[in-house]
């Protein structure tokens, strides 16, 4: 596809606010199209980026559509999700399907995030790194967004495009400057995670802790709805932390690194997880689960990734879905082209619906699973009763992973798949 407009230095077809995973797999699926797209990015790269650093089958599945090679060294695998809770230990190896390959990988955010950026700019998009985006330009009369100020190194700068895609995380600044603010009816989590040398570093499974204990009352310790995780990253080091949602009475008035470094306190002691052994602070950050900002579209403006609140609200895991809701949106992008006037109009619309269409009763049964969980006696039930039942598990993780198949498949998928019919989309 022919580019149709000429690139002048401050516009773009496409201006696409944010490099992380929903930003820069967004902008390489426009620029492969032939789009000008400019990518504004307030960091420079390489970067830290605050996560787990794990992706389940469902990230890996959006690397290979994105024709990422994910054979080489640069990529620790893993074949399954190791449970720990209620005294048991228990490996569900990710399930066999047509709709996702059955490893996982785990790359460190300040590699991987990187690589992403420099995929878009081979793909042709112009990203300007050290670009603070400060709010959207809107036209007086329509209130449609016509593009972005941003504080550049040489000063306050305006970029200009018909379209904006907001992929500037959970800070959400594009969205909030347009009046979308954060929905409460929906869940949001907090998640805080630290690395360590360890000699637990070669794992090929990636591990979750349900037993999270506030014990900030020794007289009355809660269980906590959430998990805490160790990834191990094949370089001497590991990836530790833990997420906990806002359905608890306790959230908000947790003090999560204590909760992290008191939760590593009680872990073996060989597995090295003790202050001597961390690796820089302790970073943190939220949640933004089951569609917790919207519209995702709106007068010019499409939200993607954690500025769309689109992290999965039954794990926290968010790059695999700001890369499909980056692609979803692309697709969009990509139809209104060459459309004018309500034509044009109904292709962006397009990308709320198949949003809905794709993830709206998935995480409207995430909604109420969250809720539920923040009952201290559900979550401990759940744990205790749930682990030892092996077939039970296998469904669990279908579900609370977004694994199964949309079509055919076996008994858990088709039971998820009726779960998913039996709800109204968010
Ligand atoms: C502790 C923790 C652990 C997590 N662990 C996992 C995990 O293991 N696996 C998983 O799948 N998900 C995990 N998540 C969630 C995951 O990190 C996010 O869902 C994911 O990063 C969302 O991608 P994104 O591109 O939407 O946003 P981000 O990754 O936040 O990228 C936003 C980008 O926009 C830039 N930006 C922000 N504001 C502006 C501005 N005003 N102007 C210009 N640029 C701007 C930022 O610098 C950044 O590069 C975790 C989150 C946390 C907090």
């Amino acid at each position: 596809m022919a580019n149709w407009t000429v690139p002048t230095e401050g516009t773009a077809d496409v201006i696409v606010v944010g490099a992380g995973p929903a930003g820069s797999t967004a902008a390489v699926y426009l620029a492969r199209s032939g789009l000008d797209v400019m990518v504004l990015e307030k960091s420079t790269f390489p970067r830290e980026k605050v996560c787990g650093d794990g992706l389940t089958p469902r990230g890996v599945k959006q690397l290979h559509q994105l024709g990422i090679d994910t054979s080489g060294d640069d990529w620790i695998r893993n074949r399954g999700l190791r449970v720990v809770g209620g005294g048991r230990t228990i490996e569900l190896p990710w399930p066999t399907l047509a709709d996702f390959p059955d490893f996982g990988l785990v790359r460190p955010r300040r590699d991987f995030d990187d690589m992403l950026a420099g995929m878009a700019v081979k793909a042709g998009a112009r990203l300007r790194t050290a670009t603070t985006v400060t709010g959207p330009v809107l036209d007086e009369k329509s209130g449609r967004i016509t593009g972005v100020r941003a504080k550049t190194e040489s000063g306050e700068q305006t970029f200009s495009a018909p379209l904006v895609i907001a992929a500037d995380g959970v800070s959400a600044r594009v969205a909030l400057g347009m009046g979308i603010d954060k929905r409460d009816d929906r869940p949001l989590g907090v998640a805080v995670r630290r690395y360590y040398t360890s000699p637990r570093t070669n794992d090929d499974h990636l591990e979750s802790h349900l037993e999270l204990w506030d014990r900030s009352d020794p007289d009355d310790p809660k269980l906590l709805p959430g998990y805490g995780w160790i990834f191990g990253l094949g370089d001497g080091t590991v990836n530790v932390g833990l997420g906990m949602l806002n359905s608890s009475k306790a959230f908000g008035k947790t003090n999560y690194r204590t909760l992290l470094r008191t939760w590593l306190d009680g872990t073996p002691q060989e597995w090295g997880l003790r202050e001597e052994n961390a690796i820089g602070g302790i970073g943190g950050a939220a949640l933004p689960m089951g569609f917790n900002r919207t519209p995702h579209y709106d007068r010019g403006l499409l939200l993607i990734g954690d500025a769309g609140g689109v992290v999965n609200p039954f794990n926290g895991e968010g790059i695999a879905y700001a890369m499909e809701s980056a692609a979803i949106a692309a697709d969009a992008v990509l139809q209104a082209t060459g459309r004018s006037g309500a034509a044009r109009e109904a292709a962006l619309h397009g990308y709320s619906s198949a949003m809905k269409a794709h993830l709206g009763t998935y995480y409207r049964l995430g909604t109420i699973f969250s809720t539920l969980i923040g009952n201290p006696k559900v979550m401990r039930a759940a744990t205790t009763l749930g682990l030892p039942r092996k077939r039970l598990m296998y469904l669990v993780l279908k579900l609370l992973a977004g694994l199964y198949d949309g079509s055919d498949g076996d008994w858990a998928d088709r039971v998820v798949r009726g779960l998913n019919r039996a709800v109204p989309s968010v």
